[in-house]
């Protein structure tokens, strides 16, 4: 009687007046809320990590099989790559593509059991990584099987009989997938796709059968020009309700052999100029039985789960990690020419000017590879991180523009000169393909990091946005009260650690970054508050307010990804060359999110309490600086130190070619020669050549080549490929 009272007096009255300022959730964002499970990103948003658990986490290693793939099939595809080739030819040799497909690069998700490698994502990611390397073009061509796509959304809803036939068959590429999701009018908007099926009888293989009558057109579907097997999506329209699930039962997805009569196969598009295969898929009144249907009838209108699903953890693999190769091949061959090249009579990484990029590129590569690594780690632990894959995916692509700014910057002329000595001029040209796909970088940051984090990370959003959808009282009074306690902990835990500058937080005992860990705990504290603050004031139009998702979204990740980085230098054992590039990323991290979260004080609507919070949460203004130019010089110094540790931990994900190998190879070869001489010319008076200390006997024969071998590879390297001129028509005589 009492409860019923207070339902009717208070909490119903509370209800419609929290309906009000919530964030809607329509079906299909409640689908992809739906679709992933959240990780330690959560725990950031809520302003309570525990480092100590994180750092506890066991990230899985690689099998000896998987081990084994990597060392062998791995290094020979490498080896075979000619990327300047790939892109003259705008294709994979045909050697390529056979051994692509013997070795099961195609199914490195598919399981053992259908013939595939079933590889770990981490395995997965290190094979991407390596390729990526060497070529972006094969890493696109064999990443894109193993990702969103036919392989992966059988193994979770094909029919047995689907998965019987097809699943071998992506395994050893005797048939080739791609997915046609993307169409004119839908590209992020995904889901408003004007592709359409209507459930109907039709005549297939001779014979009458209840089927889906299809009217397609899709644009930019990867491996479409060579697929033996194409997966589209599309709207299902059933008017007599045949499939009784009414008459329009939503996005499904089917898979239609190359030659279903109608489709429309085989054009190209061009993106960037990179090699592998792009393309328009078409066709009208193309007639499929009810079993090309992903899952059969019974997964009819169920497309939109299917993809989000598998969405979830994929795009948290692939992007990332041919951005990582990327990054990693620009730290190892920045760091080289740096030494290699020399200007006004000095190694160009003597300026500082040089230094500076550096030391941004190296200590991006080493955030980017911890945050490959842990987000493959939180995949194979079973999670399907929705969240972290998305940042993931947006983070390290963005990672990978910004590595690869800085490398054509260093390489100048060297690195715009096309040829097969240019090492960087395709990947750059690859930058805004893993930008824009699996969600566009832009969409990416402003809706899904802030817009789902803020949704699935929450620890009560979701239950309140629930209770009030199903007006269910009881369950709305307990979200609501645990929300205000939530947010109550959270406001004295944000103000005291603001106040304190961190101190009392929980961190991991025994760590040379205390003092980042306090920062961390301190910022994250801040955010969860904040994030409600943006929530409770501007409800369901937060998400309109892209200005502030975007600082939202960047303080979350950055929170993320510095994590990881501490996590990263944990597990090698903090060594003691990590120890300059983890403070200079853990020092630009607390600057982005403090600037972020400033950013979002002085632009939330609600005045009073944007002045309150900026009281509370910075009483002293603005506390994290961005990297010092000590600290610059401190990381360009080990990644340059003699020994080679960081610089090899930095690029021990990437192929490393022969020293005959134009570009990287030659380059890796110019720098340990280099290396070999300096003690040597650090013998020899200022100005004096190899030849002069040779006969002024302050070089042995032996001291001399080896100075000799030096300076022919580093002339070697530092030309560019030329083009012999064409033959011109011979200028008409005027005479
Ligand atoms: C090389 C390549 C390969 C591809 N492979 C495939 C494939 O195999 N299969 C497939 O189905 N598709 C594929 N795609 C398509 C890809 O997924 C889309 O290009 C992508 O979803 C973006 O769509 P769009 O290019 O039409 O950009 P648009 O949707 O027109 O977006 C334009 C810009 O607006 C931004 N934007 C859009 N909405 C919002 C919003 N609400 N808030 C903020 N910003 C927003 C985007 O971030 C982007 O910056 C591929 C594309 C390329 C270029």
């Amino acid at each position: 009687m009492l409860t019923r009272l207070r339902h009717t007096l208070l909490t119903r009255p509370l209800m419609r007046l929290v309906g009000r300022t919530l964030p809607s959730i329509g079906d299909t964002e409640r689908i992809a809320l739906e679709a992933g499970t959240t990780w330690f990103e959560a725990e950031l948003f809520r302003g309570a990590p525990d480092f100590t658990r994180l750092l506890d986490f066991s990230v899985k290693p690689l099998t000896a099989a998987e081990r084994a793939f990597l060392d062998g099939p791995v290094n020979t595809l490498c080896a075979m790559l000619d990327d300047w080739q790939i892109a003259r030819d705008q294709d994979l040799p045909p050697a390529v593509w056979d051994y692509i497909k013997a070795h099961k690069f195609l199914g490195m998700i598919i399981p053992v059991d259908y013939g595939g490698l079933g590889f770990s994502a981490a395995a997965h990611a290190a094979v991407v990584t390596k390729i990526a390397s060497k070529s972006v073009a094969a890493a696109v061509t064999v990443m894109v099987p193993n990702s969103l796509g036919p392989g992966e959304l059988l193994l979770r809803y094909g029919t047995p009989a689907q998965q019987q036939h097809y699943l071998p068959r992506l395994a050893d590429g005797r048939d080739i997938p791609c997915f046609g999701l993307t169409e004119p009018e839908a590209g992020s908007d995904a889901a408003s796709g004007q592709s359409f099926g209507v459930v109907m009888q039709g005549t297939f293989g001779g014979k009458k059968v209840l089927g889906v009558r299809l009217t397609f057109a899709k644009r930019y579907i990867t491996l479409a020009p060579v697929a033996t097997v194409v997966g589209l999506a599309f709207q299902l329209r059933d008017p007599d309700n045949v499939l009784g699930k009414g008459v329009a039962p939503g996005i499904t997805l089917a898979l239609l052999p190359r030659d279903t009569p109608g489709l429309k196969i085989g054009d190209r598009h061009d993106p960037m100029g990179v090699g592998f295969m792009n393309g328009p898929l078409s066709g009208e009144g193309v007639f499929i039985p009810l079993d090309y249907l992903i899952g059969g009838a019974a997964y009819a209108g169920q497309g939109w789960r299917m993809l989000m699903e598998a969405l979830a953890a994929g795009r948290g693999i692939s992007l990332p990690s041919l951005s990582v190769g990327a990054a990693q091949l620009a730290v190892r061959a920045s760091s080289a020419y740096t030494v290699v090249r020399k200007q006004f009579g000095l190694p160009i990484g003597k300026f500082e000017g040089i230094r500076e990029r550096l030391a941004r590129l190296t200590a991006h590569t080493y955030t980017m590879t911890a945050t490959q690594r842990l987000t493959a780690g939180a995949v194979d632990d079973g999670a399907h991180p929705s969240v972290l894959s998305a940042i993931a995916k947006a983070y390290l692509t963005e990672g990978m523009r910004l590595a690869l700014n800085d490398a054509m910057d260093i390489f100048a002329g060297a690195a715009i000169i096309q040829g097969p000595r240019n090492i960087f001029a395709r990947p750059y040209a690859s930058i805004p393909i893993g930008i824009t796909v699996e969600g566009a970088n832009i969409l990416t940051r402003s809706l899904i990091v802030f817009g789902q984090g803020a949704i699935r990370c929450h620890p009560y959003v979701q239950d309140e946005v629930r209770a009030l959808q199903a007006r269910d009282a009881a369950a709305f009074e307990r979200a609501f009260m645990g929300h205000v306690g939530y947010l109550f902990r959270t406001f004295i835990r944000a103000t005291t650690l603001a106040w304190t500058g961190g101190r009392g937080a929980k961190r991991p005992a025994r760590t040379p970054f205390a003092r980042h860990y306090r920062a961390l705990n301190r910022l994250s504290a801040a955010f969860a508050l904040l994030a409600d603050a943006g929530l409770i004031t501007l409800g369901g139009s937060l998400k309109r307010k892209e200005y502030l998702s975007g600082r939202y979204a960047d303080a979350l990740a950055h929170l993320m990804m510095a994590s990881a980085t501490l996590k990263h230098a944990h597990d090698a054992g903090n060594p003691a060359h990590h120890v300059a590039t983890v403070n200079w990323t853990l020092t630009l991290s607390a600057h982005t999110i403090e600037q972020a979260l400033l950013g979002i004080l002085a632009n939330l609507p609600n005045r009073l309490v944007a002045t309150v919070l900026r009281v509370v949460l910075f009483p002293f203004g603005a506390r994290f600086a961005p990297p010092t130019d000590a600290q610059h010089d401190a990381v360009v110094n080990d990644v340059l130190a003699p020994d080679g540790a960081l610089r090899d931990d930095l690029s021990a994900l990437i192929f490393h070619p022969a020293a005959d190998v134009p570009g990287l190879g030659a380059l890796d070869h110019a720098y340990q020669l280099t290396l070999h001489a300096a003690p040597l010319m650090a013998r020899l008076p200022k100005g004096m050549t190899a030849d002069e200390g040779l006969s002024h006997r302050l070089l042995t024969a032996e001291d001399h080549a080896t100075l000799c071998a030096a300076d022919e590879a580093r002339r070697a390297i530092i030309q560019v490929d030329v083009r012999p001129a064409r033959k011109r028509a011979p200028a008409p005589n005027t005479d």
